[in-house]
């Protein structure tokens, strides 16, 4: 099989990487990370110095990357970046990007005959994992083609259509609700706890009744009443995700009244616990303002 080139091997690119080596892919690889290359350098995969070395020795290069900011720049950069490279003709975006950044780097790429495929991906950790993510993609019909066997390595695949970064609007909306779930189940908790109600009991009662949602199913019985808040999702990138949104339904003039305000949780939570803290920290905020513990 032709050598893939893969960008980022964090919490996300690290699991996807390793399932393209596990479905037989030779892999060409950089993060700025050395620690995260480590494994696969171990596993037979070049690691390479810099973005435009990965795109000088395969043809197609995946990128998971943590901000609009970094993808233009590993894509565009000066002497380092993608359009540098001499092999490359596709560059698949599995990160969270936005429309935005994706229609002005596609723009720029095709000016080198280099074609875009915006794949932004949703089911954490655990479904990069497992092979078991929601693989959103907008590319032109015959790359959709090409790219289409790589991908379903991921998960399962959802075309949304040619048009650049219409995927990642896709992206954006499921990732404004599964925030929203994170911060009103949050309030929900700590309005019952202080009531008197175990949280467990209160969990269990709303999974089988009409509230059920992403956080009470997955998040709060994973991460947070086992106090590991480890969902593997940090409170900077998903403050991100929400801003990102909340712009582009401003630019197309479609209000969003809850979407701000589940962005300044993020923010609170950002400025209360870190960038880098888990976004379940999102209930330890609620926890302290009502005196409460959601502990299972
Ligand atoms: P992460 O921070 O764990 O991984 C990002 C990786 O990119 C890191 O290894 C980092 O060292 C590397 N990196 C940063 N700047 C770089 C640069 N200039 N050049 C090369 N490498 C660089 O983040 P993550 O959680 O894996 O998320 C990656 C993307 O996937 C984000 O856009 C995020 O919004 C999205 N996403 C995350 C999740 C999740 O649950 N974690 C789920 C779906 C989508």
């Amino acid at each position: 099989m032709a050598v893939l080139g893969f960008i980022g091997v964090g919490r996300m690119g690290g699991p996807m990487a390793s399932r393209l080596l596990d479905a037989g892919h030779q892999l060409c690889i950089y993060d700025v990370s050395a620690e995260v290359t480590k494994p696969f350098a171990a596993r037979g995969a070049t690691i390479a110095g810099s973005p435009a070395e990965v795109a000088s020795q395969a043809e197609i290069v995946l990128v998971s990357l943590p901000t609009p900011d970094i993808v233009r720049s590993v894509a565009l950069g000066g002497n380092a970046g993608i359009i540098n490279g001499t092999r490359i003709r596709m560059l698949v975006d599995l990160s969270t990007t936005g429309p935005g950044v994706a229609n002005e780097v596609a723009g720029q790429l095709a000016e080198k005959r280099i074609g875009w495929v915006d794949a932004p991906v949703s089911g954490g950790v655990t479904g990069a994992k497992a092979g078991t993510l929601a693989v959103m993609v907008s590319c032109p019909k015959p790359a959709f083609g090409e790219i289409e066997p790589v991908l379903k390595t991921f998960g399962k695949i959802f075309f949304t259509g040619e048009k650049p970064g219409l995927a990642q609007s896709a992206k954006l909306a499921n990732n404004l609700l599964a925030a929203t779930a994170m911060v009103a189940t949050s309030e929900a908790l700590a309005m019952g706890v202080k009531a008197g109600l175990d949280p467990k009991v209160l969990l269990d009662i709303i999974n089988a009744s009409s509230g059920r949602n992403s956080a009470t199913q997955d998040k709060f019985p994973r991460s947070i009443l086992p106090r590991t808040f480890d969902f593997g999702f940090t409170t900077g990138l998903s403050y991100k995700d929400v801003r990102l949104c909340i712009e582009e339904a401003e630019a197309m003039g479609v209000p969003m009244v809850v979407g701000g305000a589940v962005r300044e949780m993020l923010a609170i939570t950002r400025a209360t616990f870190g960038a880098d803290s888990d976004f379940t920290h999102i209930a330890k905020l609620l926890e302290d303002w009502a005196g409460v513990e959601f502990r299972g």
